[in-house]
């Protein structure tokens, strides 16, 4: 049924039983899609139950978000999961609020949770997954001698872990950070980004179902001190106190490829992130639907991951060389204010990058 060279003279393994590699956004939209189609799936994860790693999540995750074409697009409606923010996310550098004028008023963002509550986008995919007849099995990891088995047409969705960048040579860049959770009100849902002197990418706060996150990362290593500049202006600017902070180091695409030998890449491992910013909630769900294509429309799988992917190179080639310029936290407040003097001079430009990532043009 499912053929993943995709000519009918090429049909070397033919099978309507496929596995697929991570439990995360991707591999369970793929699941869904292709169980609905029929076929016998399985996922498997090195974890022992289905959210991802306990040392990062639950975990609030802001985005922006077009909520109808995605819904169409990868055939299911997880809007339950998502809550407007109210303004596209506060902007701040260092301790001081700013208008970045082309996103206001324009972006929608929502927030989203990770993890394992019940709250969370996680499980809402598992419960819509096990309705679709998709199996899991958990404390699987997949380990060299796990992907020289594995069957052709096997989707791999790893999410931005080590590990399978290296079995696979995707080229990757480390990114570092520090990351806490704290209970918060309820009923408030909040997003905030902090750009400033601690780091040549940003740090972030997020509210929903009664906890705020915050996650300080940087594509350059980060030193204690800029933990505590950071923590410095969340105390003085908006009073908010995170009590301990865990590491993190994730793993972020330097290429798109959907296709590995007779493997199918999904989610961020595939490049399906947005190479500046580091979104990749939606394009994780979006790519899950590109992988189950890859298996039942190849061609409409690749015309559509170029697609969503146009573009990663130069903003990827752009924010790198934004990071190794010197001086270059001071620089990116020179950048914000001559992107928006840019975005002034020329509406065309400002219209461009008015909503920051639109997966559907
Ligand atoms: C701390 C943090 C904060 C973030 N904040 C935001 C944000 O605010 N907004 C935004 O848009 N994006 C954010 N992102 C990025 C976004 O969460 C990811 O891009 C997205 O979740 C990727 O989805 P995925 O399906 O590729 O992988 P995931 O959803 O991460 O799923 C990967 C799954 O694979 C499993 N796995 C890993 N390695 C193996 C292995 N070797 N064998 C078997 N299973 C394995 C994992 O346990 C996990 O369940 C954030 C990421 C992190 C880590």
């Amino acid at each position: 049924m499912y053929n993943i060279h995709g000519n009918s003279e090429d049909m070397a393994k033919d099978t309507d039983s496929i596995i697929i590699y991570g439990a995360g956004l991707a591999g369970m939209v793929a699941g869904i899609n292709l169980a609905r189609a029929g076929a016998r799936v399985t996922i498997y994860d090195r974890e022992p139950s289905i959210g991802g790693s306990s040392q990062v999540h639950p975990s609030i995750h802001t985005t922006p978000l077009q909520p109808e074409k995605t819904w169409d697009y990868i055939g299911m409606d997880l809007s339950e999961c998502f809550a407007p923010t109210g303004e596209y996310p506060a902007f701040w550098y260092n301790a001081k609020r700013i208008t970045l004028p082309p996103y206001v008023n324009n972006a929608k963002a929502y927030n989203v949770e990770r993890g394992h509550r019940k709250s969370s986008i996680d499980i809402r995919l598992q419960d819509m997954a096990l309705d679709a007849g998709v199996k899991f099995s958990f404390g699987r990891e997949l380990s060299p001698g796990e992907l020289k088995n594995a069957p052709p047409g096997s989707i791999i969705a790893t999410g931005l872990y080590k590990e399978v960048y290296e079995l696979t040579g995707v080229d990757y860049s480390t990114t570092y950070g520090y990351l806490s959770t704290i209970p918060w009100e309820p009923g408030d849902v909040s997003g905030a980004i902090h750009m400033g002197t601690f780091s040549v990418d940003y740090g972030y706060t997020a509210s929903l179902n009664g906890i705020m996150f915050g996650l300080l990362f940087s594509r350059r290593p980060l030193v204690d001190h800029d933990l505590e500049r950071f923590t410095g202006v969340l105390g003085k600017a908006r009073g908010i106190e995170f009590r301990k902070w865990g590491t993190f180091t994730g793993y972020f695409p330097r290429e798109t490829r959907l296709f590995w030998g007779d493997k199918i890449l999904a989610g961020t491992l595939s490049g399906m992130i947005e190479p500046f910013w580091g979104y990749g909630i939606v394009g994780a769900l979006i790519s899950g639907k590109v992988a189950s294509l890859a298996l039942t429309d190849r061609r409409k799988a690749e015309a559509d991951f170029a697609r969503f992917t146009a573009g990663f190179s130069t903003k990827l080639a752009r924010k790198e060389s934004l990071d190794r310029m010197p001086f270059n936290k001071q620089l990116l407040r020179l950048g914000i204010l001559k992107a928006r003097f840019a975005c002034w001079r020329n509406p065309a430009l400002g219209k461009a990058v008015k909503e920051p990532v639109r997966w559907f043009k």
